[in-house]
């Protein structure tokens, strides 16, 4: 990232056309934009990409062609970002509120609304919301009677003479959800959205859409129900921050965008005579072929002003960067990235000497979804963690990490926030290999060069303290002395920058085959760290 303050770039492009056929016919339907985890008032990529106020010039010219426009969004945007740690999501609330006064917002839970581990925060940012807070498989029970009695269950709305079911689902804790008592979350998925289905069948709703915040897998589920119910239409969703498609015969649509506003959907629903109704969706890349809206971007200059107002620092040169880093959360969430390198680097140093022998984090720990390059600046550090991440130290066998890492290359080679940057050890996957059992080689540096990790011997590991304590599905044997959490990693990378800085030197290695850290075997047939 170069600079906070984007100037205001007048556009005079042409307009993207909404995904019209014969406009006569279709003027009058109903359109949705899909978007999901947006963490930003703001685009990113020096404002060049993504971004709300893109957004909402999409959705003003659907309006200017005569359509009926909705907004769904599949959760996850109070948390965590930089401006969350001041304000525990209201500038998200705020910018949500300004696109609902244009066209209705209908949003369900992500995991990351609950990571505050008390209530008010939350309880506060559904008071302050005007849009809708959807939820089928879950009640809040934040204790302030007015935040609880906002969500609503069986959701629908009117559409000229039609009417639109809409229900709407999150993610359990035992799948990567958040626990909280404040919170109660029905994990049956299917069996809730099945019986909120029926339900809005017996109301007469002439079509159902379903919001939710799954695994990709959960929601391919869920849309086979289109086989007993047709007035199913389309299921969207969030989590993986990845574009995410599939249209199957008697299967509803599954749709899913990129995070930040990158890439959302359009879905145009029209009704017939008949009551029949027809469903065409079409992918968007938000990049500056779409210009910003001029309202919208006032309120994102106000948020800037106010963080640079707390933050004046933030735009402060603290150090440069040897090679552009691409952190895009698809780049670090599936690959090994040389920021990331840098990050995990750091924390074998952070309870002094000996330097521990190993470590790693979530990918989804790196929060910046953007590149560093050149000067690297206070606000990259600060975009970086969105989130304060404490380290543990402990102790583990080589079989033990071996088994530990094995969570890290589970499920497909998509971008996964469990994907791991590593240290201290390289890695050889192949992902045609059943799960659990993809790791065919595991080395430790020695004298000379490489050798297998020792199954019996015990190695030092220096983890985030949410990994210790069974995150993203690492597990991590607790019968052995552990340090306290302590040390935080933000502060540990702010300090190596600014040494770095000290001495003159860049920071960033690239990453060769000669160094690589992760090595995923192509086909099989490759041999390892070759
Ligand atoms: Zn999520």
């Amino acid at each position: 990232m170069k600079k906070i303050i984007l100037p205001l770039v007048v556009f005079t492009a042409f307009v993207l056309a909404a995904c019209t056929t014969t406009p006569v016919e279709k003027s009058s339907g109903l359109t949705f934009f899909h978007l999901n985890d947006i963490y930003r008032v703001g685009a990113v990529e020096d404002g060049t990409a993504g971004g709300l106020s893109r957004v909402l010039t999409l959705v003003r010219e659907a309006q200017a062609q005569g359509r009926d426009v909705h907004l769904l969004h599949g959760g996850d945007f109070l948390y965590p970002s930089l401006e969350s740690q001041l304000w525990d999501g209201l500038q998200m609330v705020d910018a949500m509120n300004f696109i609902n006064a244009v066209a209705p917002l209908h949003i369900t839970s992500g995991n990351h609304e609950f990571d505050r581990r008390g209530p008010e925060q939350l309880a506060a940012a559904i008071n302050a919301s005007e849009f809708d807070w959807l939820g089928d498989n879950y009640v809040f029970k934040t204790g302030d009677p007015q935040a609880d009695a906002a969500l609503k269950s069986g959701f629908t709305f009117s559409h000229g003479d039609n009417t639109v079911g809409v229900f709407a689902l999150t993610l359990h804790g035992d799948d990567g959800g958040n626990y909280r008592d404040y919170i109660d979350i029905d994990k049956a998925y299917e069996d809730v959205a099945e019986r909120a289905i029926l339900a809005l069948e017996q109301r007469g709703v002439d079509v159902i859409i379903g919001v939710t915040h799954l695994h990709m897998w959960r929601d391919l589920a869920i849309a086979r129900l289109k086989a007993q119910h047709p007035k199913l239409a389309f299921i969207v969703g969030g989590h993986e921050h990845e574009p995410q498609y599939s249209r199957v015969a008697n299967s509803a649509v599954v749709m899913k965008g990129a995070s930040n506003a990158r890439v959302i959907w359009q879905i145009d629903v029209d009704f017939d005579a008949s009551g029949g109704y027809s469903v065409s969706e079409k992918r968007i890349e938000l990049d500056e072929s779409v210009p910003f809206d001029p309202e919208y971007e006032v309120l994102a200059d106000k948020w800037n002003s106010r963080l640079l107002e707390k933050f004046p620092f933030l735009e402060a040169r603290i150090g440069t960067a040897a090679l552009p880093m691409d952190v895009r959360e698809e780049q670090v969430r599936s690959s090994e990235n040389s920021w990331g390198n840098f990050i995990v680097d750091q924390m074998r140093v952070a309870f002094g000497k000996p330097v521990a022998d190993l470590a790693f984090i979530n990918s989804g720990t790196l929060r910046i979804d953007d590149y560093i390059e050149g000067d690297i600046r206070f606000e990259d550090i600060g975009r970086t963690f969105g989130f304060s991440s404490f380290l543990r130290y402990t102790t583990v066998t080589g079989a033990e990490f071996k088994r530990i890492m094995e969570a890290g290359y589970r499920g497909g080679p998509e971008s996964q926030g469990y994907f791991p940057q590593v240290s201290g050890f390289r890695v050889c996957v192949d992902r045609s290999r059943n799960e659990f059992d993809r790791i065919v080689s595991l080395q430790v540096p020695v004298d000379d060069g490489w050798q297998e990790i020792e199954a019996d011997r015990e190695y030092t590991l220096v983890v985030p303290d949410f990994l210790y304590g069974g995150g993203d599905g690492y597990e991590i044997p607790k019968d052995r002395f552990a340090s306290r959490p302590g040390s935080e990693l933000k502060y540990l990378v702010l300090d190596a920058v600014l040494r770095a800085q000290g001495l003159g030197k860049a920071v960033g290695e690239p990453v060769t085959l000669e160094n690589r850290r992760l090595h995923q075997l192509r086909e099989g047939k490759e041999r390892c760290f070759h």
